[in-house]
């Protein structure tokens, strides 16, 4: 007997619809399985199917949770979405092995340092306030090339830029935006959509979609 599709071969179908539709590579989109506030017994069903790619926003939550279920699973990839603080750098720099969320210059010498400290030299992507929203973190558009050139000099590796659109608000012009501002930048990766809007965010060349809620169900 077939078992029943689950929420992650659903979003693995779409997540290929999509590609077809914008002739695309599924090879080229990348899942990030949000587990914030999702516990152990939540995320290993996810990573017995094989999902490889997971985001945490907090990284003292995810220095809780992971280091036991890499363990189980040493070639999990582990992602962090939200906001970080210069004095976490350490942390985040042994913990993760990508980070989505540099987005101001004061991030760049505790970064810097930290990879010298770690050995590790994360992957970062840039987040940009699309839509004008400076309490959501992310930079501003005007600070966008000097944050770049400053990350440069400071030879953060670049993965490419992302973005939290505005709530509420079709967000397509905002995913051609980051598109865009990373093609003007020569930037690889672009980090965009979530569970209401990943197809969008494909169909406008996201290469990492950022899924919580359609995976795990409602946050509690
Ligand atoms: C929580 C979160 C997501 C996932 O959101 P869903 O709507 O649950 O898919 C994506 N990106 C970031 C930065 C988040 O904090």
């Amino acid at each position: 007997m077939n078992e029943p599709a689950s929420p992650l071969d659903l979003v693995r179908d779409r997540i290929a619809a999509a590609c077809r539709v914008a002739r695309r590579k599924p090879g080229e989109v990348t899942l990030i399985a949000v587990s914030k506030t999702r516990d152990a017994d939540d995320i290993r069903p996810l990573l017995r199917q094989g999902q490889r790619h997971f985001g945490e926003n907090r990284v003292q939550e995810a220095a809780a949770k992971w280091p036991a279920l890499r363990e189980e699973f040493p070639d999990t990839q582990l992602h962090l979405v939200g906001q970080l603080q210069s004095n976490k750098a350490d942390d985040a720099a042994r913990l993760f092995d990508c980070i989505h969320s540099l987005d101001r210059p004061s991030l760049l010498n505790s970064l810097a340092r930290a990879f010298d400290k770690t050995g590790r030299q994360v992957p970062c992507f840039v987040q940009v306030d699309v839509g004008s929203e400076p309490q959501k973190g992310g930079c501003a558009l005007a600070d966008l090339p000097r944050l770049l050139a400053e990350a440069q000099r400071a030879q953060i590796p670049l993965a490419g830029l992302m973005c939290l659109p505005p709530v509420g608000v079709e967000p397509a012009p905002f995913f051609a935006l980051l598109d865009r501002l990373a093609t003007d930048h020569g930037l690889p990766g672009r980090s965009m959509g979530m569970s209401d809007d990943y197809q969008t965010a494909i169909m406008l060349g996201a290469t990492h979609v950022r899924v919580g809620t359609a995976l795990f169900g409602e946050r509690r």
